[in-house]
């Protein structure tokens, strides 16, 4: 595409059901932000939109989970949403929401001129429906047991486990999440869009057209295209969400794959009267950054809406990451196990920047990447501190040292002082076709060598052993240190804009357009500010609080997801009154020697005083659990363990990680009392 006038840049809408967390920060929503950033540096005209997916069975089952209102739920965590983006300088010209006025009246006229214009097909078919309830159950509200993999917990539309797509009503023992009762079938007509009907317009435009596409987007594309697209319902039964806009349509409502993706649309009137230019323009480029759950939306069933509409342009890519993990595990909402936004900004105050350039330099750009909190604590120690941080500190300390922060006149350049402009460019070219080509970890790498060329000049040069037997010279050197912090500051924005914000305003130097990058930016005799420092240290017990707090959730998994063991057999009440237990104290307790797990314990039965060896010494200390009460078997057979003659046998509840808990009394009773 040649001749772009205009941009529109989408990133995916989060869904309001939760907060946002660094997997999506690094998938989408920086990736989006670098290049918007930059396209705004070109003086290109763009416009960035986003906003919160407010629809859905998710959203009205988590409402009904806490007994407030759908539009409770997505209140909450838009606010939350839209600041932490914010407080993350992620830059959208809006930030609305699918629940909005406009949004409803958007989608229904979508729907409408679909409709009229005989778009859609009209199915009735069979659905699941509540009795009890008196409610068709749509998506999520029925689970049953996967048909692939055996998972009891599969929804209505998809297995979480296996990851296959479901149709309810390919469950086995089908249940509502309702009332918990079996549902019956039902008859219900939907509206479908015929997605086999745009079948050969989608091959020809995405397998022909669009080859450039990163290789997981396409990927994805042909292997849908090659098992051959079917109609796909655009309606539900349910209450929350855009109404469908025609006669006789009561309680059904716009499935939300249909209605979100029309959501950008809408955030664009919402930003500018003259919106229909960057939808409808041929001169527009329109791009759509999402994760790569989104792909078949974005790539397949939204470009046949907008076909079918007929008046608006389609993407011109659909750049898409993989998925970022957390520790070498599958980042997970319902399991708590992510690195959530507004935890971290309050975990490391002022250190947006640096979450950006981690999640930048590991982005999972070309297959699924691992966030490690030590990763994170080398690459701002190593990289930022040691390298940018470093150079920029250095040149500043020196000017003001030296010269009182005042630019020093530039003379007499020798060739490698030479080549550092030179490098200047080419890097600057660099990050440029990077970032067209949606590179953005590459770019990050450019910005990154022209802080290490900065640091090796200085280190090379060593004005501060110069500053004696050449002071003229020393003048030169921190007047190309100077330029580089400047051009550094320009090419940093789209990537670290809170950085590239200080060092500017250190430099004493407004915001400078791109275009200057690789020349001469200050001038001798410029005044700059007082220095301080871009970057600091992040010292181990931050990072070790992290990874406890991680370890912490694991535990806390681990517990939940545990299964009791299945039942033992059924014993008689006889049996059961042949044991006697028996409540006794602690009044002695040693390790075994030589063992690990062994303690021997002296126990006050209220009828002897006696000895028994137990296997808790991984779980208690001999000198805490003096005057702990027990239960004790006090008939079991004695039996000798390790040459100690062990009589009884206290009893311990066992926890799911194996963790043993002792099983007493819960206010203390008298030595020797029966437990029955
Ligand atoms: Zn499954």
């Amino acid at each position: 595409m040649e001749n772009i006038k205009r941009y529109t840049v989408t990133a995916a809408l989060p869904y309001a059901n939760g907060p946002v967390h660094i997997g999506h920060l690094a998938g989408v929503y920086i990736p989006a932000d670098i290049y918007t950033r930059y396209l705004r540096l070109r003086h290109r005209d763009v416009i960035f939109v986003c906003g919160s997916d407010e629809h859905g069975v998710p959203i009205t089952l988590k409402a009904k989970q806490r007994g407030v209102s759908p539009q409770q739920v997505v209140d909450e965590y838009h606010e939350l949403n839209k600041k932490a983006f914010a407080d993350f300088g992620i830059s959208f010209d809006i930030y609305s929401r699918t629940s909005n006025k406009i949004h409803h009246e958007t989608a229904s006229e979508f729907f409408k001129k679909l409709h009229s214009e005989n778009k859609f097909i009209e199915k009735t078919t069979e659905q699941y429906f509540d009795v009890e309830a008196n409610q068709f159950l749509a998506d999520r509200y029925i689970t049953g047991t996967c048909p692939h993999c055996a998972n009891e917990s599969a929804y209505g539309d998809q297995c979480e486990k296996c990851g296959s797509s479901l149709n309810a009503t390919d469950l086995i023992n089908p249940k509502s999440m309702v009332s918990g009762n079996k549902p019956i079938l039902k008859e219900t007509t939907h509206w479908f869009l015929p997605l086999d009907k745009y079948q050969d317009f989608l091959e020809k435009w995405i397998l022909e057209e669009h080859k450039e596409w990163k290789p997981n987007v396409y990927g994805q594309c042909k292997s849908w295209l090659d098992s051959g697209l079917q109609p796909r319902a655009v309606s539900r039964d349910l209450d929350w969400g855009v109404p469908v806009p025609i006669d006789g349509a009561d309680g059904k409502v716009l499935y939300v794959w249909f209605d979100a993706p029309i959501g950008y649309i809408s955030a664009s009137k919402e930003l500018t009267a003259d919106w229909e230019k960057y939808w409808k323009s041929n001169d527009t480029k329109l791009v759509h950054f999402i994760g790569k759950d989104n792909i078949v939306f974005h790539c397949i069933v939204f470009p046949s809406m907008l076909k079918a509409e007929g008046s608006y342009i389609l993407p011109d890519n659909v750049p898409s990451n993989e998925f970022l993990n957390l520790e070498g595990d599958k980042i997970s909402t319902s399991r708590n196990w992510a690195v959530w936004l507004h935890e971290y900004l309050h975990d490391f105050v002022e250190k947006e920047d640096v979450l950006r350039y981690v999640l930048c330099a590991n982005a999972p750009e070309t297959k699924d990447n691992d966030f490690t909190w030590s990763d994170f604590q080398t690459r701002n120690n190593s990289e930022l501190v040691a390298i940018f941080g470093n150079f920029v500190n250095r040149t500043m300390v020196l000017s003001w040292k030296y010269y009182e922060g005042i630019v020093q006149p530039m003379e007499n350049l020798d060739a490698a002082e030479q080549e550092i402009f030179i490098q200047i460019s080419k890097l600057k070219e660099s990050i440029e076709n990077n970032i067209e080509n949606y590179k953005f970890r590459e770019a990050l790498k450019n910005l990154m060598e022209l802080a290490r060329l900065g640091n090796k000049y200085l280190a090379d040069t060593e004005p501060w052993k110069l500053i004696k037997t050449n002071p003229e010279k020393v003048k030169t050197i921190l007047n190309i240190s100077l330029q580089l912090s400047a051009n550094l500051a320009v090419l940093a924005e789209p990537f670290l804009p809170n950085t590239s914000k200080k060092l500017l305003q250190m430099l004493a130097l407004e915001k400078i357009s791109w275009d200057n990058v690789g020349g001469e930016i200050l001038r001798a005799g410029h005044q700059l500010n007082k220095s301080e420092l871009l970057f600091s240290q992040i010292e181990d017990a931050e990072i070790e609080k992290q990874i406890q707090r991680l370890a912490d959730i694991k535990k806390q998994n681990e517990m939940t997801q545990s299964t009791a063991k299945p039942l033992k057999e059924n014993v008689s009440f006889d049996d059961f009154t042949k044991l006697d237990i028996r409540v006794g104290t602690i009044l002695e307790a040693e390790k075994v020697a030589k063992t690990k797990k062994l303690l021997k314990l002296l126990i006050d039965t209220g009828i002897d005083k006696r000895t028994v060896v137990s296997g808790i010494a991984e779980y208690y200390e001999p000198e805490n659990i003096i005057g702990q009460q027990v239960c004790l078997i006090a008939n079991l057979a004695p039996r000798e363990i390790k040459g100690i003659m062990s009589q009884g046998m206290i009893l311990m509840a066992e926890n799911a990680n194996g963790e043993l808990i002792f099983a007493s009394p819960v206010k203390n009773v008298k030595e020797g009392s029966e437990v029955k």
